[in-house]
């Protein structure tokens, strides 16, 4: 029975276990649990990617510009001053577009002698360069001193014009710039232009300068980042992903709804499909915009997978501490139990040292006395006492053997013995009592069991704790049976009764120490649940085991199985 003291410390327990660990513990999880909910509700991984692909955006329109303004600036630098001769305007003109294939034309327009257009020669015709020319002349003839105005009051005296144009090899996206040099020309409207060629910005500029983002965009090295001009730019999220690389695509702006499939240039990884963010170019490449995506995944499905495995790290960590509790939960349990199980068997061995202590005493007294006359009589308590100390010095002797087991000091003397012999002889000197008990004795060794090297006094003290049991745990059906027989390399020793047996779920647990089960009969009967767990330390040290096989009611049957291998001492 379970005392109250028991239950106590078992609600103590909980209640520390409940209040110190697992309270704080499930509110941690709860939160995060809480937390990873709303970042999936508010798609917050999702929008967190969505802001570092604007960032890389942004970087990757500044760079677009950069490098278009600083192409422009360089030419625009190289173009003739007022006074160079006519055949030196043209020749500072060629120059600029030999020396960039970026261009389809250059021109320079004067309010005074007109225009001139130089044509890249490889890729524009005489005749186109002249029509550009006639188109420039009217225009700049009409808006050029306006236009020179305007370009005055910027920071840097270019504007620009793009967009689609039709070219003889059909329309595509151009984007001219047009320059006025206000430290040279102060009087009169004198504007240059340079036109980038569509093939090039196609096929050159752009793909180059997408491959050149994607590449940098993804390293984790802050060095490095900060060398490429990336420090304060680069979100770290992006960062923390340097496995999903970036693909990129230039579009028409206004085209991407009804064309998506048409792009201007994209990043080998692109794939198709529709960007997950764009920006809308500015100048120099208005009317264009700028795409990205992962190759391969959608911020959706990355925020998809995160959320995912934040509920498999919670889960695990939920089933992980609910194990630790249920551990801790059974480890103190099994402690307070074999707290339970010393204090009983404190208390049943010195009731089992008394009781044949005090008969001794009695019928020594008695003998003393010498009021006993028949011999018969005197025989009778002399046996007693003789039986009653054979009790008592088997008790000790387990007592002794399981203090030296539990030290680690128990040590066998593993000799070579006859042990159809000894079995015989260990039950001689149990057979008085055995049948005084009113048990019927079946005793069956097969001949020609070969000598095996045992520890005598332990293998005869393991029977005689199984045939102590077997007197002990019968009701009214007194019998006992001892079986030695070999099979193959294994010896086995089986004893059995048919007494009151084991239930199945006991049937394991009655070799721990301490252990008995809970039987009115065994309650009411002395012991100290030693003798079995004794029994497997002994089988176990000469290399075999004990098994029990057992029907509630009808009896039990143990089962010693020795090797016949001798064992390693
Ligand atoms: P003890 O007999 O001193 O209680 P043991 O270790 O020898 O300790 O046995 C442990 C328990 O196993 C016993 O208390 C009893 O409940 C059960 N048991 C052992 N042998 C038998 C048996 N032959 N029949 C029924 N129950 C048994």
């Amino acid at each position: 029975m379970k005392s109250k003291r028991e239950s106590n410390t078992r609600f103590r327990l909980v209640l520390t276990l409940g209040l110190a660990v697992v309270l704080p513990a499930l509110t941690l999880i709860f939160v995060n649990f809480q937390h990873v909910k709303s970042i999936q509700r508010d798609k917050k991984v999702e929008a967190l990617i969505h802001r570092d692909f604007q960032y890389v955006l942004s970087i990757s329109a500044k760079k677009l510009a950069g490098k278009a303004f600083a192409m422009t600036e360089k030419a625009r630098e190289g173009f003739p001053s007022e006074n160079d001769s006519d055949d030196e305007k043209r020749r500072k003109l060629d120059q600029i577009v030999s020396n960039n294939p970026a261009f389809t034309h250059v021109f320079l327009f004067d309010a005074k002698k007109g225009i001139v257009v130089q044509p890249q020669r490889a890729t524009m015709s005489e005749k186109e360069a002249g029509d550009m020319g006639k188109m420039y002349s009217t225009w700049f003839g009409l808006e050029g001193p306006y236009l020179c105005e305007q370009l005055r009051k910027k920071s840097k005296p270019i504007m620009w014009y793009a967009g689609e144009s039709d070219r003889p090899s059909g329309t595509a996206y151009v984007t001219t710039a047009i320059f006025s040099f206000p430290d040279l020309y102060r009087d009169r409207a004198v504007l240059g232009g340079v036109s980038f060629d569509p093939k090039y910005l196609k096929q050159t500029f752009f793909p180059e300068l997408l491959e050149e983002v994607t590449s940098q965009t993804f390293t984790s090295d802050p060095e490095q980042l900060s060398a490429q001009g990336f420090h304060e730019l680069m979100p770290t999220e992006v960062i923390e992903h340097p496995d999903q690389r970036l693909a990129m695509i230039v579009y028409p702006a206004d085209a991407l709804k009804s064309e998506p499939d048409r792009p201007l240039a994209t990043t080998a990884g692109w794939g198709g499909g529709k960007p997950e963010v764009s920006y809308k170019l500015d100048d120099p490449f208005r009317g264009l915009a700028l795409g990205i995506k992962f190759q391969g995944t959608t911020a959706e499905a990355i925020s998809r997978r995160w959320v995912w495995q934040s509920f498999l790290i919670l889960g695990v960590l939920s089933v992980l501490m609910i194990g630790g509790l249920v551990l801790t939960y059974r480890s103190v349990n099994k402690q307070v139990a074999l707290a339970r199980l010393k204090s009983d068997f404190v208390s049943n061995v010195s009731h089992e040292l008394r009781t044949p202590l005090a008969l001794i005493r009695l019928y020594a007294e008695t003998l003393e006395l010498g009021r006993i006359t028949t011999q018969e009589k005197k025989n009778e308590y002399y046996s007693i006492i003789r039986k009653e100390s054979e009790r008592l010095s088997a008790l000790i002797n387990n007592i002794l053997d399981f203090s030296r087991i539990e030290a680690g000091a128990k040590e066998y003397d593993f000799r070579e013995t006859d042990i159809a012999e000894l079995v015989r002889n260990t039950l001689d000197s149990y057979r008085y009592q055995i049948e005084q008990q009113g048990f019927a004795l079946e005793e069956h060794i097969d001949s020609g069991i070969p000598s095996v090297k045992v520890d005598r006094e332990a293998i005869a003290r393991a029977l005689v704790n199984l045939v102590n049991n077997a007197l002990k745990y019968s009701g009214n059906e007194k019998f006992l049976a001892v079986r030695l027989y070999r099979e193959q390399s294994v010896l086995k020793l089986e004893v059995s009764d048919r007494g009151i047996g084991i239930e199945r779920h006991e049937q394991s647990r009655i070799f721990e120490k301490f252990y008995r089960t809970c039987d009115p009969l065994v309650h009411n009967t002395k012991g100290s649940g030693l003798g079995l767990s004794l029994v497997r330390h002994i089988t176990r040290a000469h290399g075999g085991d004990v098994e029990v096989e057992s029907t509630p009611g009808r009896g039990s049957k143990f089962t010693l199985s020795l090797p016949l291998a001798t064992p390693s001492t």
